[in-house]
């Protein structure tokens, strides 16, 4: 087609609205990750601050346990240092045991974390206690603390496994100190026991949640008080856990996020281990209890992000939707549009170009011969005695003929820029840019021959078949030409090869004058 009248103008629509359509899904996504990542990030960081605080309240809550357990030793310490003092000055005979007896009722009463202060001898048996009356029973021989000041000459205090009093039954702690003889051989043994209840006290005056544990053990693992209080647990070993596994041989202080071994809880743990006494304090508050805030602040953010990402998501379906149906109708435009312009170029019944798309085409052409100086031909076509065609076979059949005929005309402008034209009635014309009059001549001699070898049968024609004249003009445009003249010299070609005899092509040539019948390619 020599010209671009009924290009359809879809590619550039086409290329706007695919990237548009992309675009708002990568932009719905990207503000959806965006959301997503900051939401993770301010979780992430609100997590961080709430466990370091709550590193900061273990460590300073074990810290006190620490001091009171200290100042709870160290007090029975002083007490019973005095005590074995005087002892070992004075000896324990039957002169000195009233005044000792009363001593030790009096500290015992002072010291609210006593339950009692005792004197054994050599063999265990009691001598001396704080209570009004002596324990009868076979000793206390068979204790822990009484084998070890027995086997160990340190006059330090030692601090026993928790022990149920023979006295009562209650549950204390021994602190215990070796007596000497005179000459340093042992003598026998002061204890005084601290009630287990004391630390139970003091470990329920914080507020620690349900799942918290608090505990006083020995630093060879061996508990001494806990809260919760478990009878079962008390005496037993927790050295195989990971405080005294990896977290104390390190550092005699410290937290740590760790999994109880004994119920599997993640806790985060405070230790601290007692300066001048062999025993260590924990608080351990369970993982969940510290992020409950957290975790609720974290519900709430992320429903709240949820929506607005499904807000967004909602209102991106809804534009892609739009966007799409957008380009629904524009395609179905563009293509009433392309139907409009063929049938307002076109011809309904040959589908070859109308004289409108004939008329644009011969402008541009013309245009295009003047600026490349290269010659355009026009070859006029007239079928011959077609009034008798139309007579003798009717017009349906005339109709189908002049279909048959743009169809020769079709397959013999095989060219691009070739146009042809159903000019009017049973006239037609075929544009041939950049083609000389021979070119011409030789496609007018190709159509005839072809119209001939459709052997249409025709009656009121000398030949039997159906023929066709042509005539042929060529020029060169130079710029300001007229496409009538144009028209009518191909015109007059063609009616010279009607008056020559019909079923041939004639030339006009523009030097031999008009109309003057140069060659036929009969
Ligand atoms: P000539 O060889 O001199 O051309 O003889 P002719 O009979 O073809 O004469 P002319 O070219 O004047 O004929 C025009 C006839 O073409 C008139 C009409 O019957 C017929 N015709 C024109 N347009 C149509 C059409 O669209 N369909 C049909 N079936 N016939 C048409
Ligand atoms: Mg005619
Ligand atoms: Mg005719």
């Amino acid at each position: 087609m020599p010209i671009s009248l009924h290009d359809p103008q879809q590619a550039p629509g086409a290329l706007k609205r695919l990237p548009l359509r992309k675009a708002a899904v990568l932009f719905i996504v990207a503000v959806s990750l965006c959301l997503s990542g900051l939401l993770y990030l301010q979780l992430e960081q609100s997590q961080r601050q709430d466990l370091a605080v709550a590193q900061a309240a273990s460590s300073n809550l074990t810290r006190a346990m620490a001091q009171q357990a200290e100042d709870t030793f160290l007090a029975a310490d002083l007490v019973m240092t005095s005590l074995v003092d005087w002892i070992e000055d004075d000896g324990y005979g039957a002169v000195q045991k009233p005044r000792l007896q009363r001593i030790f009722a009096r500290r015992a009463q002072q010291l609210t974390q006593l339950h009692g202060i005792f004197l054994f001898d050599r063999e265990g048996q009691w001598v001396i206690t704080s209570f009004a009356e002596l324990p009868r029973g076979n000793g206390v021989a068979d204790r822990e603390y009484f084998k070890f000041h027995q086997q160990n000459a340190s006059t330090l205090a030692h601090i026993g496994p928790a022990i149920r009093s023979r006295e009562n039954g209650e549950w204390i702690i021994p602190i215990s100190k070796r007596i000497n003889d005179r000459a340093g051989n042992f003598e026998g043994v002061l204890l005084a026991g601290i009630k287990m209840s004391y630390f139970d006290q003091f470990f329920k005056s914080f507020s620690l949640d349900d799942n918290g544990i608090m505990f006083l053990a020995l630093t060879d693992g061996t508990l001494l008080a806990r809260r919760p209080f478990d009878e079962s647990l008390i005496g037993t070993s927790v050295a195989r856990g990971q405080i005294f596994q990896t977290l104390l041989p390190n550092a005699p202080a410290g937290t740590a996020m760790l999994n109880s071994y004994v119920d599997g809880t993640e806790r985060l743990y405070g230790y601290r281990q007692l300066a001048s006494y062999p025993l260590l304090v924990s608080a351990a508050t369970s993982r969940d209890t510290i992020l409950k805030g957290w975790s609720e602040r974290a519900f709430q953010s992320s429903v709240i992000v949820a929506l607005v990402i499904l807000g967004v998501g909602l209102f991106g379906w809804v534009f892609i939707h739009q966007v799409r149906n957008g380009e629904r109708i524009e395609k179905n435009l563009r293509k009433a549009q392309r139907a409009l312009e063929q049938i307002a170029t076109h011809d309904s019944l040959t589908g070859l170009a109308n004289r409108r798309l004939f008329e644009r085409s011969l402008e541009i052409e013309f245009a295009r011969g003047a600026r490349q100086v290269s010659p355009v031909s026009l070859i006029m076509l007239d079928i011959d005695f077609f009034k008798r065609y139309n007579d003798a076979y009717g017009h349906v059949a005339g109709d189908q003929c002049l279909t048959q005929v743009a169809q020769v005309l079709r397959t013999c402008c095989q060219r691009k820029s070739d146009l042809a034209v159903r000019y009017g009635g049973e006239e037609f014309a075929v544009l041939l840019p950049d083609t000389d009059i021979n070119g011409a001549l030789a496609i007018a001699g190709q159509i005839r021959r072809s119209v001939i070898d459709k052997h249409i049968v025709h009656s009121g024609s000398p030949t039997g078949y159906l023929t066709v004249s042509l005539g042929c003009y060529a020029f060169i445009p130079s710029g300001n030409d007229s496409p009538e003249a144009f028209i009518q010299r191909a015109d007059a070609a063609l009616y010279q090869a009607k008056n020559a005899g019909r079923n041939r092509a004639a030339v006009l040539s523009l030097d031999s004058g008009f109309a003057e019948l140069m060659r036929s390619d009969r």
